[in-house]
C-alpha cells in the first residue's frame, strides 16, 4: 500500500520527500521529533490516534529550546495528521513521525538565521519490542545538563545504549542518570511495582515526560486504584522489584523479564502489569468510552474540522 508524507507544505508520495544533503538538521541534530501511534480498530474498521494533541504541544516545546518557527498551530498539525492518515487508508497499527527541523541548506553550528520547516510521514508498525523484554543497565548515561525534549541530537546517546545493549544479547538499555539513579530505556519509561504500589522515576531524574507514562499513572489510580510514586529509583530497587515494565508510544506497555540476567518476580507477566495492558489496550483502540477524548479517529468519516 502506498505510503504518504507531509512535505513542503503538501501530501506526496513518501518516496518523493527528500531532503538536500546540505540541510542544517542533518549536521547538527537541529531537529524535534515526535512518534504518534495510530492502532487499528478492526471491529469499527477505524484507526485511532492516541493523544494526538499532546504530541504536538511536546514538539512544540522542543521547537521553543530549537528556535523552530513551526509553521503551523497544534490544531494545525492535528488537521495535517488525520488527513495525512486518512490519505494513507492504512487497516492496521501505524506508526506518525512528524518532524520539525532548520531546513535551510547552509552549513554552521547556530540555530539562528535559519529557515525552519515541518514534515511527517505515516508506517505501518507493529511491536517495537518483544512481548516481555531483557534489560541491561547501560554503561552510557544521558548528558545532566541537556533539555530532556525529543531533540533529534540528543538521541545519539540512547543509540549507543540501545545497541550496546543489542550487541550484548538484550532486548533494552535502561539508562541512569549522572547521579547513578535509574532514568529511563532508550526509548521508553521504566515502572516498577512494589508492593502493588507503582514506583517511577520523577521528572528531576531528566527523564523525557512520557505521554503514555502519564496516561499509565491516570489508569492505574483511576481503574484500579493504584497511586504512583515519582521518586528517584536504585539500580539495585529494580533487581528486587515485583514487577517491572517499560512505557512509550513505540513500545506501549512491556513487561520486562529480566535486568541484568537478574528475572524480575518469576519472570512471567506480572499480575499488575497484565491489568495494566488489559486496560491500556482497550483505551487505546478507542473501546472504552470514558477515554474516547484521548483518541482521534482518522478516516473519511471524521470531518477534519472536528479534529
Ligand atoms: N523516553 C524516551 C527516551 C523516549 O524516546 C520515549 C518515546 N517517545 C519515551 C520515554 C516515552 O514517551 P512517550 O510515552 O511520550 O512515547
Amino acid at each position: 500500500m502506498p505510503s504518504y508524507a507531509f512535505f513542503h507544505n503538501e501530501f506526496v508520495p513518501l518516496e518523493e520527500a527528500n531532503l538536500g544533503v546540505m540541510t542544517n538538521f542533518f549536521h547538527y541534530g537541529t531537529g524535534v521529533f515526535e512518534g504518534i501511534r495510530g492502532n487499528w480498530n478492526g471491529e469499527k474498521q477505524r484507526i485511532y490516534l492516541f493523544c494526538l494533541k499532546e504530541h504536538y504541544q511536546r514538539l512544540q516545546r522542543g521547537c521553543r529550546i530549537l528556535k523552530i518557527d513551526l509553521p503551523y498551530n497544534i490544531d494545525e498539525l492535528c488537521r495535517i495528521t488525520v488527513e495525512l492518515v486518512t490519505k494513507c487508508g492504512f487497516k492496521e497499527d501505524i506508526y506518525i513521525r512528524p518532524l520539525a527541523y532548520k531546513s535551510s541548506e547552509t552549513l554552521g553550528v547556530r540555530l539562528h538565521d535559519l529557515e525552519s520547516d515541518f514534515l511527517a510521514f505515516a508506517f505501518p508498525w507493529g511491536p517495537y519490542l518483544p512481548e516481555k523484554a531483557r534489560c541491561c543497565i547501560s554503561s552510557w548515561r544521558f548528558p545532566g545538563e541537556v533539555p530532556r525534549e525529543k531533540l533529534t541530537g540528543l538521541y545519539v546517546t540512547n543509540a549507543l545504549a540501545k545497541t550496546e545493549a543489542a550487541d550484548n544479547g538484550f532486548d533494552e538499555a535502561i539508562m541512569l542518570t549522572t547521579d547513578g539513579y535509574v532514568a529511563e530505556g532508550s526509548g521508553e519509561n521504566l515502572f516498577l511495582v512494589k508492593d502493588s504500589q507503582l514506583v517511577t522515576p520523577a521528572s528531576y531524574d531528566g527523564i523525557l515526560m512520557g505521554i503514555t507514562r502519564d496516561k499509565v499513572m491516570a489508569l492505574a489510580e483511576a481503574e484500579l486504584g493504584i497511586k504512583t510514586t515519582e521518586r528517584h529509583v536504585d539500580r539495585i530497587e529494580l533487581y528486587t522489584a515485583d514487577e517491572c515494565f517499560l512505557t512509550g508510544t513505540a513500545a506501549h506497555i512491556t513487561p520486562v523479564a529480566e535486568i541484568d540476567r537478574r528475572r524480575i518476580g518469576n519472570g512471567e507477566i506480572g499480575e499488575v502489569t497484565k491489568r495494566l495492558q488489559q486496560i491500556y489496550f482497550n483505551v487505546i483502540r478507542g473501546n472504552n468510552p470514558k477515554y474516547l477524548s484521548w483518541c482521534t479517529p482518522a478516516d473519511k468519516k471524521t470531518p477534519v474540522t472536528e479534529v
